[in-house]
């Protein structure tokens, strides 16, 4: 079988390339501020003051090395009751609102340096990683903002914000710059791995003109803070993103206790795959398979679970798969040569790692991770099919599948069985497959020809349907409606 000779992994996830927020990785001067921003963030992070600290200490983890980085004060239920009372819609005009929101983008951006070292000692990022976040919070600052303005409406109320620890800053940005650019007043719970990243960037958003009784930070559990923000009556609205369990929770909690139509925007899991048939150029679909599966240590709902891989090329794919793992720069995620740093905590560490045990007979290659630190090896497992995939594997593992040509309407019968629907890729260079297939596959993100992760806010709205989310996408034009009242109803007459 051919070698796998492919390009170097810097380069493969863009490290060392001035991207469009306009980061220089390889600039001396932008890592010298990075770097001192990492010596002393985030001393006055810690603890996070809510709007009257009570509640529980919980020490925050690096994940690279499992040392504390923070201790933060949560917020109890008495907490919780406080700030629903405190919160405010926030009456400026739009154009006022729109005003603060790229206010905080612009501040966002002159803060890069302990908001890179924050996302890298509290979330293991690695540093593109961080960029590309900084640049997502950013674009949905200054998105929601121009669409705003455009649009007239009346706040719903309180909107409740729950967030995921993958995104810390980019979709607790993103949930948040919508529900205040519709006038609403935002309480937001953040991850209880991430309320650091939170609470720069609320910090920020209050600088830039957000008022205190619009936008509340609620550091704390699901049990607690989760809970009683998602079952009273007083709130108006939820946007949530993370697990499918969870917004099943939040919805049920809804139900029993707010009035009849208050939304939920929920996006979910998934279980992603990617169809890359024998005409596809093999390192092309090998570079985008391996972003796909690996970046971000394959901590993203859009990552790729499940590869089907026509079985005349499949030899040659894999082993080309196995060498191109072979290339990744696996650890520290402060350093330019990491790839893929480590997954969020212990917890999700044992989780991933016992799965592997269970399914051992299954590796087809695996790397070696560092032994400190909440690392798991990249590692690729032979399957048969998606139906072999029990729940979403929240990491650096990809499962590989072979199909011959005439299997190919079963393969997506499969896939879609499985009821989830948030992105799927395919590789192939025959036009009439392309839409034969984008056509029948059941998902929300569709990429055809490139790697299946890192949509971007405005041009490629994210968001997935059946088990993977509620919609409307983030990023997209329909996401802001619904954080506005709906028109009163009209009596027939
Ligand atoms: N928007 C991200 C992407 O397109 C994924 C967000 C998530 O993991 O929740 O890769």
């Amino acid at each position: 079988t051919a070698p796998a000779t492919l390009v170097a992994p810097a380069a493969l996830f863009g490290a060392g390339r001035t991207n469009s927020t306009g980061f220089d990785l390889t600039d001396e001067a932008t890592l010298a501020r990075i770097e001192v921003a990492r010596a002393v963030t985030p001393p006055d992070a810690a603890p996070i003051t809510v709007s009257a600290p009570a509640g529980v200490a919980r020490a925050v983890l690096n994940p690279a090395t499992g040392a504390a980085v923070a201790q933060v004060t949560e917020a109890d239920a008495a907490t919780v009751a406080r700030a629903i009372a405190d919160a405010r819609v926030w009456t400026a005009a739009p154009a006022e609102r729109a005003a603060a929101l790229r206010r905080a983008a612009d501040l966002y951006e002159a803060e890069f340096g302990p908001i890179f070292a924050t996302l890298g000692r509290e979330a293991g990022k690695s540093l593109p990683d961080a960029v590309g976040e900084l640049r997502e919070a950013v674009d949905f600052l200054r998105y929601y903002a121009a669409e705003g303005e455009a649009q007239a409406g009346a706040p719903r109320g309180i909107v409740t914000a729950i967030s995921p620890w993958n995104f810390p800053l980019a979709i607790f940005t993103g949930q948040i710059a919508a529900a205040l650019m519709a006038g609403n007043a935002v309480l937001a719970k953040p991850a209880e791995q991430t309320p650091l990243i939170a609470a720069i960037a609320v910090r920020l958003l209050h600088r830039a003109g957000v008022p205190a009784s619009a936008l509340q930070l609620l550091p704390g559990d699901g049990a607690t803070v989760g809970a009683a923000l998602t079952s009273d009556a007083r709130i108006g609205g939820v946007v949530f993103t993370g697990s499918t369990e969870t917004a099943r929770i939040i919805a049920r909690a809804m139900a029993a206790n707010m009035a009849p139509g208050t939304p939920l925007i929920a996006e979910t899991g998934g279980l992603n795959a990617m169809i890359v048939d024998s005409t596809a150029l093999p390192e092309q679909a090998v570079r985008d398979i391996v972003a796909s599966s690996f970046r971000s240590a394959g901590q993203r709902c859009s990552a790729l679970r499940c590869l089907y891989v026509q079985q005349d090329i499949a030899p040659q794919l894999i082993e080309m798969i196995k060498g191109a793992m072979d290339q990744l720069g696996v650890g520290d995620p402060w350093h330019l040569s990491t790839d893929v740093g480590p997954v969020i905590d212990a917890e999700a560490q044992e989780g991933i790692t016992a799965y592997l045990a269970q399914n051992s007979d299954r590796v087809l290659h695996r790397r070696a991770a560092p032994a400190d630190g909440h690392f798991i090896a990249p590692t690729l497992m032979q399957v048969t099919g998606i139906a072999d995939l029990g729940r979403e594997i929240f990491g650096p593992v990809l499962h590989v599948a072979t199909f011959r040509n005439r299997d190919l309407p079963q393969v997506i019968a499969d896939i879609n069985a499985r009821g989830f629907g948030l992105t799927f890729g395919l590789h192939t260079r025959i036009d009439s497959r392309v839409q034969e297939v984008t056509s029948a596959v059941h998902a929300g993100n569709i990429y055809v020809n490139r790697n299946q992760i890192g949509a971007v806010v405005g041009s490629q709205p994210f968001g997935g349907e059946g088990l993977s989310g509620t919609g409307p996408k983030a990023g997209g034009p329909l996401y802001l409606a619904r954080f506005y009242a709906p028109e009163p109803v009209e009596a027939v007459p």
